[in-house]
């Protein structure tokens, strides 16, 4: 490893410390078309886990029918040992609540669209009485003392109804975060956000009485926006972003979505503003080499010019 890092300007205007949230085991690995055996999910997991991040999203109680690369989903908790604080597992309705408990999660996360033409093709559901189910789901997930990370995908802009109201994903978001919800993340789910809009989703929460720490957001690098919009939030507050080792995975049910935002491409940027993260660069890097080399997949930005 080169041990190569960005040279390190402050910024006092962000944020000291922010919170990376992996999603790449499930978000990248689900719009994978290829099957990874259920060994190399939990290296992947376990490998970055150990270099530091916090919250290593390990995988999805949906049908197995939908999402056939998930269909391991309670292997991969078995194999995970005593950590699963650490591990949340994406639930889709209270069934899935049910198998995830079973398969010890302790974390979960659910997932509500903020426009009705992808509420429908994804969730097979209108847009709130797919809400209604997520909220069903939190509230007895967070009665029984389980930490839920509320998903908000399409927040920029949908391929169906293009632009969305920034006041109406606020109050899908202040509708999760009453049932329980301790987090939202905002999802541009078809990369279609620039930094000014970013202010002004974050903005719109704020009316909502929504603080950018109740916030994490999540953008996919489609047209190469991903980091200009992680500084449009960190300069509105907002301390956790997520992003998935080797940058794996878009959306499995919008065909325009291509590329999260690379982990290791994150955390680049991060310690060059000086702002902590507790994560191991290095480590994260060969850990998402190791998942794009088996996926047949290009390395991520900062992998491939520090591995060359
Ligand atoms: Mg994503």
């Amino acid at each position: 490893m080169s041990g190569r890092h960005p040279t390190v300007h402050r910024d006092p205007a962000l944020p000291r410390r922010v919170t990376v949230y992996e999603v790449g085991a499930r978000d990248g690995l689900q719009a994978e078309s290829a099957l990874v055996p259920s060994t190399a999910k939990i290296d992947f997991i376990s490998r970055l886990r150990a270099a530091g991040l916090p919250w290593v999203e390990a995988t999805s109680f949906v049908s197995s029918r939908r999402i056939p690369q998930l269909a391991d989903a309670a292997e991969v908790l078995a194999g995970l040992g005593t950590d699963l604080e650490a591990h949340p597992v994406l639930v889709p309705n209270l069934r899935g609540l049910e198998r995830a408990r079973a398969a010890g999660a302790r974390t979960i996360a659910v997932f509500v669209s903020a426009t009705e033409s992808f509420a429908r093709r994804n969730l097979n559901a209108g847009r709130d009485d797919s809400l209604e189910t997520a909220r069903r789901v939190v509230e007895e997930a967070s009665g029984e003392g389980m930490r839920v990370r509320g998903y908000v995908s399409m927040c920029f802009g949908d391929p169906w109804e293009g632009e969305v109201a920034v006041d109406e994903v606020a109050s899908v978001s202040r509708s999760l975060l009453d049932s329980g919800c301790a987090e939202i993340s905002l999802g541009d789910t078809i990369g279609v956000g620039t930094a000014g809009h970013v202010a002004e989703l974050v903005a719109a929460h704020g009316r909502a009485g929504i603080g950018p720490e109740l916030l994490a957001l999540h953008f996919h690098d489609t047209y190469g926006q991903a980091l200009a919009n992680v500084a449009a939030g960190l300069r509105s507050g907002v301390a956790c972003f997520d992003a998935s080792a080797g940058g794996i995975g878009g959306c499995p049910f919008a065909g325009s979505a291509t590329g999260n935002l690379a982990t290791e491409d994150l955390l680049w940027m991060l310690s060059g503003l000086g702002i902590e993260t507790g994560v191991d660069l290095d480590e994260v890097v060969a850990a998402g080499a190791m998942m794009t080399d088996l996926l047949g997949r290009p390395r991520s930005r900062v992998a491939t010019a520090l591995l060359g």
